[in-house]
């Protein structure tokens, strides 16, 4: 007879009773009694361990078990039975045991609940955990699935570039590249690339490039960010999604940001019952049903000015007083989406000095056709506008903001030759990843987190 070696989760979902099988994993747990024990795997396909059941009247088992501890890999041949136990389905009669890779007495993931803030100290062993667990598997899907969304409605995957030269577009929060020694002074013609170099915060500029040759087209990747934000949904190095697409306007843009959520939410949804149980039970109760009515209702509007509006006759009390043309706090973000509408909200037009240059401008000269995406709990997740197609206007605003035009000729060329409406926005990964999963911490949703003072994994 084969021996049948499978995932745990494939144990559990269409498990082969009765027959041999073979399984590999790390040892979550061991409880001993005089005649047996019983092990739990996993093998991070599933949240809930595989029971294994050894008998230890049986000496080559019995000496195995002398070296097994909790932390180690091994491999168990046995025949799947039914479990007695309600928790699991099936468990494993253990055949024959080893243990590949042994664990000492101190393995730092015992079983109890570690704090996020020690997990994280262990990042090189924490992807071992239920939390960590559940959430890359929910990780894995959302970036799948964002590919399948985009690939299906006929979008072009663009590499933009990681690495850039000139001034960047929000200035300031940027990382250098350079080869030259630090205590020298800095001369870029000198350095590598003969001009200063930076790790990119966005590839939505070359993306327009692109979006005027393939009409529909989306990145995928890391951004970087030097901001010393030290806030639960900062990291300084995160992924970005961003579609931008031709002969589109703000409309569709804002169309489009809804569509995408939606299908990611009913994905995750649909595909991770248990995961989603897992996070309601320990991470964020009520979530499910949160997610569910965000994908069964339509997103609501509003324009920043009727924001403001709200905000002022709010009864909340803010630390910063709404005021027409300040940027929108944490808390006026968490009122609105929290208390005023419970659900999603797009805000549209945008003060021009609180948004970047490229945005279109409004006949008004006083906002531009930006769009935010806010959710309850984290506040943005999505930021879009429709781009600037006036060559002029366009020139104007850089002009105006001092920027380096020559650096940004090839930008503006794009408005000379064949230029078009054109829209786009840029989802921020791991807050989405953080928002579908609960967790409170954006470090926790990504495997090795860097922010400032800490890029040790
Ligand atoms: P915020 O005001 O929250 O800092 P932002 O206005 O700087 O966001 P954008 O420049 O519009 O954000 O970037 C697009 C998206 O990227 C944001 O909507 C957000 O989801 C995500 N994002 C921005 N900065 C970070 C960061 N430091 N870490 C993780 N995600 C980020
Ligand atoms: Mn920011």
């Amino acid at each position: 007879m084969d021996i049948i070696r499978q995932r745990i989760q494939d144990f559990f979902s269409t498990p082969p009773e009765g027959q041999k099988v073979e399984v590999l994993g790390w040892v979550r747990s061991v409880r001993e009694s005089k005649q047996v024990a019983f092990l739990h795997l996993s093998d991070g396909s599933t949240t809930a361990p595989l029971q294994v059941v050894v008998d230890k009247t049986r000496e080559e088992l019995a000496s195995c078990l002398e070296t097994l501890r909790t932390g180690a890999s091994v491999r168990v041949v046995g025949t799947l039975r039914p479990s007695p136990g309600t928790k699991q389905p099936v468990e494993i009669h253990a055949e024959a045991l080893t243990v590949l890779g042994p664990a000492p007495e101190d393995y730092p993931l015992q079983k109890k609940r570690h704090s996020f803030e020690f997990l994280r100290e262990i990042a090189h062993l924490r992807p071992r955990t239920n939390t960590i667990g559940a959430v890359m598997r929910v990780r894995n899907t959302l970036a799948w699935e964002i590919h399948r969304f985009f690939q299906e409605r006929g979008f072009l995957y663009v590499h933009t570039p990681i690495i850039t030269t000139g001034d960047a577009e929000g200035a300031g929060a940027l990382f250098r590249v350079t080869t030259l020694p630090p205590d020298a002074p800095y001369d870029p013609t000198e350095d590598f690339f003969g001009a200063p170099a930076f790790l990119t915060v966005s590839g939505q500029l070359e993306a327009e490039a692109y979006a005027l040759a393939f009409v529909n087209v989306y990145t995928f990747g890391p951004t970087f960010r030097a901001e010393n934000s030290h806030t639960p949904r900062h990291l300084a190095e995160f992924w970005m999604v961003e579609p931008e697409m031709a002969f589109c306007d703000l409309e569709g843009d804002m169309h489009l940001a809804e569509e995408f959520i939606t299908h990611l939410l009913e994905a995750v949804l649909e595909r991770h019952p248990e995961e989603m149980a897992f996070f309601e039970q320990w991470i964020a109760p009520g979530l499910t049903d949160q997610l569910e009515a965000v994908v069964n209702t339509p997103f609501t509007h509003m324009t920043y000015t009727e924001v403001i509006e709200h905000l002022k006759k709010a009864p909340a009390s803010f630390t910063f007083p709404p005021e027409w043309g300040m940027d929108l706090q944490t808390e006026h973000e968490r009122y609105l989406t929290e208390e005023l509408v419970k659900g999603p909200v797009i805000v549209t037009d945008y003060p021009k000095e609180i948004k970047a240059f490229y945005m279109k401008q409004n006949p008004d000269g006083r906002t531009v056709r930006a769009m935010d995406v806010l959710v309850p709990r984290l506040g943005e997740i999505i930021g879009g506008s429709q781009r600037e197609d006036d060559y002029e206007r366009l020139l104007a605003r850089m002009q105006e903001l001092g920027m380096r035009i020559e650096a940004y000729q090839w930008y503006l060329d794009l408005r000379r030759y064949g230029g078009a409406p054109h829209a786009g926005f840029g989802l921020g990964f791991d807050r989405l990843v953080q928002y579908v999963t609960g967790m409170q911490n954006i470090r926790d949703v990504i495997p090795f987190p860097r922010t400032p003072g800490n890029a040790a994994f």
